[in-house]
This record gives C-alpha cells, structure tokens and sequence, in this order.
C-alpha cells in the first residue's frame, strides 16, 4: 500500500536533528533519495519546527547528545503530546548504552554513526514509516475524531477482549446531554462540539485511573465500561462533579447518568449498556435527578406496557374487551332497590389472560388510547342497554366513564349522540361518570362542555369526588347531577375517624349542591349503615354485588321483582 501511495503522493517530510554540521549532510543526501529533508540543530530547533509542521512531518531522526536541548528530552516532549506523540522517532547514536534508554523513552528504532550502510537506514526509515502510517489509519477508525475517544464498535470489541480476563463486579455507565440538539442549535455546533470535547476529555481523566474505556455512542450518549470497579456511581459522581464546575461561554448544560449495576456477564455486552441506556432515557426532563439506576422490574413493566400498547387495535377488532357491570342500589327506601349501573371495562387477553383497567387505563389515559377505548365501551354498553330494553321493557339507566381527553375532543357530543339513535336509547339511558380531577384540570372548558352535554338531556356524575383538589367556589359554578364519593373514604371510614369526618363532608356539601350521592365501595353492612344514617342515598360496591359480565347482570335484571313497574 505504501509504495503506491508513495508514488501518487508527495515525498514524505523527514526532520534530521544533529547538530554536527557533516553528519547532518551526510544523513540528509542519504535520505534525500526519498525524501524531503528539513534539518535542526538542536533539540530546541527540533521542537519549534514540530510545533509548526507537526501535520507533514512522516519520521524524526534524533541525536542524543546536543548543546541547548538534549534528544532525550525532545523525545519526552514528543511522547507526551499528542500531536507530536504520532510521528515516530529513530534515534542516532554512536553508544550501545543509549540505545536501551531510548527504547524506553519511546523511541521507535535507531540507527548507528557513522552511516557506512545507507540501504540500511533507508530500509529502516520506510519500515517505521509505514508501520506508524498503518496504525494511524486503524486508530483513525477505532476513536473519535472529534473527541479522541473509542468508536462505539471498537468499544464494544475492546470490552470482549477484556472480559476474557475480568469477572470482577462491574457496573455500566450511560451519559447523555439533556436537550443537547438545542444547545447545537442555540449556541452553535462549535460549542456543542467543545461540549462533548470537555465531557470526554473528563471521563478520560477519571478513566485513566480506573483503567476503564469508553466511546461515543451517539452525538451525546457517551458509555463508560471499567472492568474492575463496581462502583459506578462513584464514577458517575466525580465525572458529574467535575462537569459542575465547568461553564461554556452561554450554554447551560445538565448531564444524565444511566447506571446497570453489577451487569449480568451472561447478557451481552450491548446489552449492559441498552440497559444502562434505558435508566438514563427515563430521567428526560426529570430536572430533581441526575442519575438513575436500571431497574429490571421497571424495564420488565416497560416492556409490558408497550405489549398492551401494541395489542389494543386487535383486542377491539376481536372483542376481547369486555364490559362488565355493576350495580347500584338505592338504599333510601326500606328495601334496597336496584336503580342503575356502572360499566366497567375488562380485557381478556388472548394470551396475557385477564387484566385489569387499573394496568392499561392509565396507561391509555397518558397516550389518548384511551379515547378509542372509551368509544367502544359506550357502544357496547348502549347495545346491552337496547337489548334490555327489548327484553324487560323498561331499561336500567348505565354509566360509563368518560375521560378527561375525551372532553377535548369538539365531535363529544354529536358522537354520545350519534350512538344512543342508532341504538334507539335516549340520554336517561347513558349517564356519564366525569372524575373530578378533569374539573380542576380545565375547568372552563369542562364546564362549557357539560353544560353542553345536560342542555341536550345527559345527566353527569362527578366520580372520584374528594382525590381532586376542587375549590369550594368552583363546585358551586360546576354543573352536576350526582357526586360519586371517592372510595378511599368508604374504604377507611371504619378505621379512621378523619376518614368518617371526610364521608360527612361529602354529604354536608352534595346537600348544599342538592345532588345526591353515590358510595363507591361499600362492602360491609357497618359501611351502609352509617352512609345510610347520613343521608347517603345510592351505594355501589361488594357488598351488594361485583361488576358482572352482561349476562349475570341480565339474571339480576330478570330476578328483581316488579322490574317493569320500576321507575328508573
Ligand atoms: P371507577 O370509575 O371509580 O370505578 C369503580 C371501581 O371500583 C371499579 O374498579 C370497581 O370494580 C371498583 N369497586 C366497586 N365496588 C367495590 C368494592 O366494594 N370494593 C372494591 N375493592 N372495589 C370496588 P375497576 O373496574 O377495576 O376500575 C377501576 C377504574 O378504571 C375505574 O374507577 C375507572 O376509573 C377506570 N375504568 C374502568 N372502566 C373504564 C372505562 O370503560 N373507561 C375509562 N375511561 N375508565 C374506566
Ligand atoms: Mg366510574
Ligand atoms: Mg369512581
């Protein structure tokens, strides 16, 4: 490869430095043959003209013994810089001693005065040359040119070598830049780059004592391996501590550190550091920490979520959601009588078997999911609801929840509308379950689209009432129907007098609004009697029944005595 390169490129540069005059020439006519030749005559010449042209500068011929500055002392100089460090050194000697020595300072070869072999010492200049020249070629696809570190695929084959001979405990460490795309924009791509220069000029300082690597992985995902220490956070710590104190001109700059500890050597390599990667994905615009640990319970969860993610399309189209209901009593009479129900979504999963909304309700509700969702169980429910209505001749009244996202959504109305005519029901056969915490969310808006929903007939129930934060002042302009008391109260009335006192509250207030109220979760007859003696007029929970698929909730139907004469 060399000889060719040698014949399309410009003669290579070599720097002679001697500072007797006649071996000076007698060297540089031998090399001439080959090269272009630039002489010094001391080690102070040698080291000024390197520091101009270190960039053409192929190989130093170097003398030991100079006036000014000695060679041994270039060579220290050129060993510890790393611009000068890639251009190798032959040193010229007429002593055996100093060749050992040399060696050891970091000279590549030498080559004995007099010169009575010039084949020789031209065979040695282009053996050395070519050898730097190879290496420079490999090192250019093994490290970063922009910041001198490892190249993510080197990385990773380095650490493969060194596992062989490491089972010490170690952990993984990912480092990223928070929004750093806007730093690039913002401040320009030559403050990102002195960013990411600063950052792995920091790891590599605290690398250097820990023997540990680490490369670029992407713009500003650096990765940290060190095969003997188990304490990443430390790490982590002084390399966060040190980027603290570190300001660029305008740029504010705030790292993230994802840690796998005590990685599992059986995984691969990759996947320490995916891992490693995922903890630090997770603290995106978590400005209270600044380094996270892998947790395998939440990536199992992760991955769990993005299953139930991927599976809902199929689930509606194969109907493995199912509504179920429950119902509700009301107890102000002598006799519990059951007045309407709530339905309550269930997905049967092909595979993952039952699973409850507590697992994909939020999780729908945080990415709009849920909207779909909602849209079928208010079909599927208004269907049954029909149905009775065939069967029974009257139909129990049903509500369904509605969520906060489906309150943005301009077409609510038209498409509550649009379901019950198709299914020839009228809104007293649909109630509508709001939780409370849409009210406080965005509340005009909510306000003017419930006013909209009871001007066309819709009665509303406020759910969950009491976990919101709704203001005194804000309940008396909110247009309700119902309260839904939020069960937590019911749950904990027997056990704690705050809880009871809270329960009374409820009832204080859905007097004042002149709604009644429906308690969620009753499952003891303690419970209903001391809701029953505050007023409370309607219960839902255990203690008369479990949400029931719809065919048990039909039997309930048929068994309640007088069902036609009821007025619902
Ligand atoms: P929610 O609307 O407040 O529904 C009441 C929840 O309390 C139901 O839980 C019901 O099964 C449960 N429950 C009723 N009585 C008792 C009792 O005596 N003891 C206990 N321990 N629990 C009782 P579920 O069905 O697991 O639903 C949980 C939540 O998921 C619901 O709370 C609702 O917020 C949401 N959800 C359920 N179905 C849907 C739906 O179709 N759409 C939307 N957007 N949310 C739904
Ligand atoms: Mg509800
Ligand atoms: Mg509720």
């Amino acid at each position: 490869m060399n000889r060719i390169l040698r014949n399309v490129r410009a003669k290579r540069k070599v720097l002679v430095v001697e500072d007797e005059r006649i071996n000076r020439e007698i060297l540089g006519n031998i090399l001439a043959q080959d090269y272009e030749v630039i002489c010094a005559e001391n080690g102070q010449e040698a080291v000024d003209i390197l520091r101009e042209e270190a960039d053409s500068v192929s190989l130093i011929l170097l003398d030991l013994m100079m006036p000014v500055m000695n060679g041994e002392e270039v060579l220290r100089i050129c060993r510890e810089d790393r611009a000068l460090s890639r251009i190798p050194v032959i040193v010229i000697t007429q002593d055996e001693d100093a060749e050992v020595s040399s060696i050891r300072g970091g000279a590549d070869d030498f080559i004995k005065k007099p010169y009575n072999m010039p084949e020789v010492i031209l065979a040695r200049c282009e053996r050395i040359i070519d050898l730097y020249e190879k290496k420079e070629l490999i090192d250019s696809a093994e490290t970063d040119p922009l910041t001198g570190l490892y190249t993510r695929d080197f990385f990773f084959e380095y650490i493969r070598q060194i596992e062989k001979y490491s089972d010490a405990e170690m952990d993984a460490i990912v480092m990223d830049i928070e929004h750093f795309h806007l730093i690039n924009e913002i401040h320009g791509h030559s403050e990102g780059d002195q960013i990411l220069r600063k950052i792995a000029s920091t790891i590599t300082e605290e690398l250097g004592e820990n023997y540990g690597i680490a490369c670029r992985s992407a713009a500003d995902t650096f990765y940290i391996y060190c095969a003997d220490v188990s304490e990443g956070g430390a790490i982590a710590d002084r390399i966060l501590k040190e980027m603290s104190g570190v300001s660029f001109q305008s740029a504010k700059i705030r790292l993230r550190v994802g840690i796998n500890k005590h990685v599992n050597r059986l995984d691969p390599p990759e996947q320490w550091f995916d891992h490693a990667k995922l903890a630090c994905d997770g603290l995106r615009g978590d400005y209270t920490h600044q380094v996270a640990y892998y947790d395998s319970a939440a990536h199992d969860r992760q991955l769990y979520h993005e299953r139930l993610i991927r599976d809902m399309d199929r689930s509606i189209e194969h109907k493995d959601f199912v509504v179920f209901f429950q119902p509700k009593y009301g107890i102000d009479g002598d006799k519990p009588v059951l007045r309407s129900a709530e339905a309550l979504i269930r997905w049967k999963h092909p595979e993952l078997g039952m699973i409850s909304p507590g697992d994909f309700i939020p999780l729908f509700e945080g990415n709009g999911l849920i909207q779909k969702l909602d849209r079928y169980v208010w079909e599927e429910a208004a269907l049954k609801i029909a149905h009775w209505k065939d069967r029974f001749g009257v139909a129990v009244p049903v509500s369904v929840n509605v969520s906060r996202i489906d309150i943005f959504d301009p077409n609510l109305e038209d498409r509550l509308l649009g379901i019950l005519k198709k299914n020839g029901l009228t809104t007293k056969d649909l109630l509508l379950e709001i939780t409370e915490s849409a009210y406080s969310d965005s509340a005009d808006r909510l306000i003017e689209v419930v006013n909209n929903l009871r001007d066309r007939g819709f009665r509303i129930e406020m759910d969950d009432f009491g976990s919101g934060y709704s203001s005194l002042n804000m309940l008396t302009t909110i247009p309700i129907d119902v309260l839904k008391m939020d069960m937590k109260f019911v749950r904990n009335m027997l056990k704690d007098e705050k809880s009871l006192k809270l329960c009374e509250l409820v009832m204080d207030i859905s007097r004042f609004l002149d709604v009644p109220v429906v308690a969620e979760g009753v499952e003891e007859q303690a419970q209903l009697d001391i809701l029953k003696s505050m007023g409370c007029q309607i219960i839902q929970g255990y203690y008369f029944s479990k949400p029931l698929p719809a065919d048990q909730f039909e039997e309930l139907l048929e068994r309640s005595a007088d069902l036609s004469a009821k007025n619902f």
